[in-house]
């Protein structure tokens, strides 16, 4: 079996992206970050995720963004609550973490490399009003080019490395029905920006705004709700 890393924030994307990789036949490696974001419940999340779907290893590396803030999530600045989803459709949001993406994807780089994998695995999303633009089709195709000019494998030839965002063009509904057929148990997920400390979802930022639309649209009941409210 191959192995590929798999980037794995603990939110239903990345763990449906985990299990899409593990379901290709991969022995997965999942790589979180503790990035100076808000709270650690995230962090908690990908633990129990990579638990339960299986990973050779997962490890949790320290970048501390927060140094530099700028984020929403990494400043003191508060979570936007209360969005209408025509308000996430414009603009890029202040949850936004400058260059969050390329510094992850550069360190599941070098790991990689190190473990002669060439397949990488990341659960961004460009539909659904992320407005990121580090989730972005041509982000994605941009950053395999440039891992494959960085890199010995890319050189010498013979390993092409792949970056896999098997989300990018799914509706969060689709990505739900694809995670539930995968057999991924949502109630150990966290999607919320600014969860209370026991990992109660707010239900206000948009990250629980659009999980919730996702859930009504699969026509499913998110078994956090269950548990939480
Ligand atoms: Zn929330």
């Amino acid at each position: 079996m191959s192995n590929a890393i798999v980037l794995l924030s603990g939110g239903l994307d990345s763990a449906t992206t985990l299990a899409i990789a593990k379901a290709a036949g991969f022995s997965v490696h999942a790589l979180s970050f503790r990035y100076g974001q808000r709270h650690g419940i995230e962090l908690e999340a990908a633990a129990r995720v990579a638990a339960a779907l299986g990973v050779v290893e997962h490890a949790v590396i320290d970048v501390d963004l927060a140094r530099f803030g700028g984020s929403a999530l990494t400043a003191d600045i508060a979570v936007p609550k209360g969005r209408s989803l025509d308000d996430m459709g414009s603009g890029i949001p202040i949850t936004y973490v400058p260059a969050r993406n390329t510094v992850f994807l550069s360190l599941a780089l070098a790991w990689a490399e190190t473990l002669g994998a060439r397949d990488i695995f990341l659960g961004v999303n460009a539909l659904d009003y992320s407005g990121y633009p580090d989730c972005r089709p041509e982000y994605i195709a941009a950053f395999e080019q440039m891992a494959n000019l960085a890199t010995r494998s890319g050189v010498e030839g013979h390993r092409r490395i792949r970056i896999h965002a098997p989300l990018i063009r799914m509706t969060k509904a689709e990505i739900i029905h694809q995670g539930q057929a995968l057999g991924v148990d949502f109630g150990l997920t966290c999607s919320c920006y600014d969860p209370g400390p026991d990992g109660q979802p707010c239900g206000q930022c948009d990250a629980c705004t659009l999980r919730a639309k996702g859930f009504a649209e699969a026509g499913i009941e998110d078994p956090l709700v269950d548990r939480f409210f």
